[in-house]
């Protein structure tokens, strides 16, 4: 019994895998002109399977080994249809016809449609299972066609000498001549020792940047499209090939290399690549299975000049070719023992160059037009099947890539995106080749005008305002509005005013003024609320300070910020009364500090980020815009008092004249959060989303006056916004304390699955720039700064710490942005996407550690505290292990 090819191997091991599907079909379709014979046609066919051994090739299984059986010509049961086909059916005639699935152990891996369109135009669809050919096969296919068709139209048998050799002598010549696996001398055991260690800890995945997230296992759904690189381009990547001594396929390839790397794939680039495998002249005339696959690893770190990383890529190439017997899926069942169902093993996206010369199919009596026709099925992220032509002087005329791509991952339009960045990358290369891969602009004129000023486009006219001065202003057009409402008890702006105003006074005698802090240490309360008016109405800032933290934390809260005065329940028992109620008309400017709040940071040592009175009016104005807040909302006193978000509920209820509703006691959560909601016709609620999950079910359709719902603070899942999105407004809101609590704003979210974090807000501007403070294409991940009115005055007391998270803006002369620590992207709509938290994403994948080695490998790792190293792979005898780096062990635990 005779084996199969490696090759074969693999896809007959897929095949079995994943059950008979299109994913490995190569259809060709001839669009023929003229009176086609179609009697000749199918004989034609059948004397090309007579002449290859290959089509007419079953793979029949005994004690669970499959073989190759060569069956006799007589034996074939060739399927032929031949039938009238309307225009307006063809696509999907084909569509269907390319979707056929083989039998392997049973149906020969050829079949043949001609559908007749006119009585004189037909198209004819020959499909081939991969097994039984490759992209270099279609030479010798269109060759045999034509002679056999040509014979057969004059009534004769073909005439043509018969093959030396057949696929079953190269599948026993190939294990011929790499020998046993188990002998360590043999040509395979070299081979693969090498591969093993060129490829040890390759990078989970290297691909472009996806529109959709990787579903779980793979359904290989694809498409296809052509691209070009034209003429002028070619000749120069001709050229640049020259001088380099490298080929032109090696600069296409470090091309794309180095766009990888800058579109966020890292340092380590692996790509797939084929070579023909056709190692032997009398192999060359073959329709068979020969194409092996390798990778080509690129180290493109430290931005390398062109030309350097043309010389990586060369040397690599060279070395590759050299160990290109070595079937690649043995390669993989060596290497990649549990394979992820989820993409395609070592590579992801694979460059191939057709060299193979391109025959041209001239059947007698007919004009014949190939047409590209995609099977729907990708194996690979991407593929680019690349074509050099020339013109009749042989000079470069063009290169033509052939490009299937994951329909689950990418839209056309995304790949399409990517090619042209290639194509910028390529142009600029050419012309400059010792320009470092990092300091090539990726981006066009148009693009970075978007990205920097369209989108960024926030600019509103604004007076600067505080928070006591927008309630002032409501004070003025509504006095008797309710402004506060606890249980039962409700207190009109007037009478807030007028309490905040005697407070205020009392402040003010205590040396409160101005650049001035004072600690409130109150429970989420009417007294709070009254308190932080009249901090604020003294010119002070205040400092929120939870009575129910632990007192060490206190402590040093106390210590670090050192307000002049601590206002807790025993100093507001103070009687107060004595002073007038009106506004104590202290002058305070927009950049004199409103509130002082602690971040717990990721790390280290909690720091008091010191926000002025710069953005409170524009955080108004965009929660008006965006949120549909005014007179007549009931706005949830939700927010600890101690975190930012306290004071944006704060400045949607008084900035827009609508009442806050300071709930009384009790943890607010799960049913009691709900009861809240319902009993006091809130309309407005930010909550976390983790609190929104933890209301009971059922209660999104039970809370008729809840309009609109802001999730804040963390990711939000698609399914909680789905369940609160009908019939009411549910917007995701994004930002740090380091800006006036808001960056950006979703639109109104629907229950599409994507839960972007918006545009930036009113006088907000956001980029998503790369380590170089670079914007990044839309769709690629960077690091989120912003700037604008918002963006705090810094760390109190860490001037240091300030110049290292506040700097220069590149976009705009004199002005600062914030460094986040958020890794988002852009959306093609405008929108933002968070990714993740930057510090999280210190990727140590792609070592050879040991445990004890994760300590000194992060060493550098700005910020870094702690370390926890996950197994994530457990590959027995590599020990792989992927460390991920967490803020802190209890972030660590939730990974596991
Ligand atoms: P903080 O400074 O305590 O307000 O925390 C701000 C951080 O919380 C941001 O830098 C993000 O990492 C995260 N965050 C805030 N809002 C969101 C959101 N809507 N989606 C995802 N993460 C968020
Ligand atoms: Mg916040």
């Amino acid at each position: 019994m005779i084996p199969l090819s490696f090759a074969q191997r693999r896809l007959w091991f897929l095949h079995k895998l994943e059950g008979p599907s299109a994913t490995y079909n190569m259809p060709l379709t001839l669009r023929l002109k003229g009176d086609v014979n179609a009697a000749a046609l199918q004989a034609a066919i059948g004397d090309v399977m007579a002449r290859h051994e290959s089509l007419r090739t079953v793979f029949p299984e005994a004690d669970g080994e499959p073989h190759q059986l060569v069956l006799d010509t007589e034996q074939v049961d060739f399927r032929w249809e031949s039938r009238a086909v309307a225009e307006a059916d063809l696509p999907g005639a084909l569509e269907a016809a390319a979707r056929h699935t083989f039998d392997l152990s049973s149906e020969v891996p050829i079949r043949a449609w001609l559908f007749q369109i006119h009585p004189d135009e037909s198209v004819l669809m020959l499909l081939m299972h991969h097994i039984a050919g490759d992209g270099w096969s279609m030479a010798p296919l269109a060759r045999d066609v034509v002679e056999a068709y040509t014979a057969r139209v004059e009534r004769r048998s073909p005439q043509w000498d018969e093959l030396p050799v057949q696929y079953v002598d190269y599948t026993l010549w190939q294990r011929e001549l790499l020998g046993e696996e188990s002998d360590p001398d043999s040509v395979f055991s070299q081979q693969v020792a090498y591969w093993m260690d060129r490829l040890a800890n390759l990078p989970e995945q290297v691909t472009f940047p996806a529109d959709r997230p990787r579903p779980a296992v793979a359904s290989y759904e694809g498409a296809s499209f052509a691209y070009e690189l034209d003429a002028e381009l070619h000749g120069r990547l001709v050229e640049l090939a020259r001088r380099t001594n490298t080929t032109v396929f090696m600069v296409l390839q470090a091309g794309m290399a180095a766009l990888l790397t800058r579109l966020g794939a890292g340092t380590d680039i692996a790509l797939g690549s084929g070579v023909a495998g056709r190692t032997d002249e009398g192999l060359d005339d073959l329709i068979g299975f020969f194409v092996n696959m390798f990778v080509l690893r690129t180290d493109t770190s430290d931005s390398p000049a062109f030309t350097d990383l043309l010389r990586r890529v060369r040397a690599a190439s060279l070395e590759a070719y050299e160990h290109q017997d070595v079937p690649f899926e043995r390669l993989v069942e060596l290497l990649n023992p549990r394979r992820s169902t989820a993409h395609h093993p070592l590579f992801q996206v694979a460059l191939v160059l057709q060299n193979a010369a391109t025959e041209e199919f001239q059947l007698p009596g007919l004009q014949v037009e190939a047409e590209v026709l995609s099977s729907g099925t990708s194996r690979f992220d991407v593929l680019l099947s690349l074509t050099e032509h020339h013109d009749k002087t042989q000079r470069p005329a063009g290169i033509e890539a052939l490009v299937e791509y994951s329909t689950e991952l990418f839209d056309r339009a995304s790949v399409e995106g990517v090619l042209a960045r290639w194509v910028r990358l390529l142009e600029q290369v050419v012309a400059d080749p010792s320009v470092r891969i990092g300091g090539v602009e990726l981006l066009a004129e148009a693009e970075r005008r978007q990205l920097l000023t369209s989108w960024n486009d926030t600019a509103v006219e604004v007076p600067p305002e505080t928070l006591a001065g927008l309630l002032e202003a409501r004070v003025r057009r509504a006095p008797d509005a309710t402004a506060l409402v606890r249980g039962g008890e409700a207190l009109s702006y007037g009478e807030v005013n007028a309490r905040a105003n005697r407070l205020a006074r009392w402040l003010i005698g205590e040396g409160v003024g101005p650049e001035r802090l004072v600690a409130v240490e109150l429970p989420r309360s009417v007294d709070l609320v009254v308190a932080v008016l009249a901090v604020l109405k003294a010119g002070g800032a205040y400092l929120p300070v939870d009575p129910g933290y632990p007192a060490e934390r206190r402590a040093f809260m106390l210590a670090d910020a050192r307000p002049v005065l601590v206002l807790d329940e025993a100093v507001l028992g103070r009687d107060v009364s004595g002073f007038p109620d009106t506004d104590p008309g202290v002058g305070v400017e927009p950049e004199h500090p409103a509130y002082v709040i602690y971040t717990s940071g990721s790390t280290g040592v909690p720091k008091g980020v010191v926000v002025s009175h710069r953005g409170v009016a524009s955080l108004a104005h965009a929660q008006a815009a965006g949120l549909g807040v005014g007179a007549g909302s009931r706005v949830l006193q939700f927010a600890s008092p101690s975190f930012d978000a306290a004071f944006w509920e704060l400045v949607m209820a008084f900035g827009s004249g609508a009442a806050l509703v300071v709930p009384e006691g009790g943890r607010l959560v799960g049913e009691v959060l709900r009861d809240v909601l319902g009993e006091q016709g809130v309309t407005h609620v930010t909550l976390p989303p983790s609190v929104l999950g933890g209301v009971p079910a059922g209660a999104e359709a039970s809370l008729p006056s809840l309009e609109c719902v802001v999730l804040a603070g963390e990711a939000a899942p698609p399914e909680l916004v789905a369940r609160w999105s009908r019939g009411r407004r549910v917007v995701n809101a994004y930002g740090p304390t380091e800006s006036t609590v808001c960056v950006s704003m979703s639109d109104a979210l629907s229950d599409d699955g994507v839960v972007p974090i918006g545009r930036p807000v009113t006088n907000t501007r956001a980029y998503v720039l790369d380590e170089a403070l670079r914007p990044v294409p839309a769709g690629v991940v960077g690091e989120l700064y912003a700037s604008g009115a918002g963006l705090a005055r810094g760390y109190a007391g860490r001037a240091g710490l300030t110049a290292e998270r506040f700097v220069a803006c590149p976009f705009e002369p004199g002005v600062r942005m914030y460094r986040t620590g958020d890794l988002a992207r852009w959306r093609a709509d405008g929108q933002l996407e968070f990714v993740g938290r930057a510090d999280e994403q210190v990727k140590v994948r792609g070592f050879r550690i040991e445990p004890g080695e994760i300590e000194a490998l992060l060493t550098g790792v700005d910020g870094v505290r702690q370390a926890v190293a996950l197994v994530r792979e457990d590959v027995p005898g590599d020990q792989r292990l992927a460390a991920y780096v967490v803020p802190d062990l209890e972030a660590a635990a939730a990974c596991e």
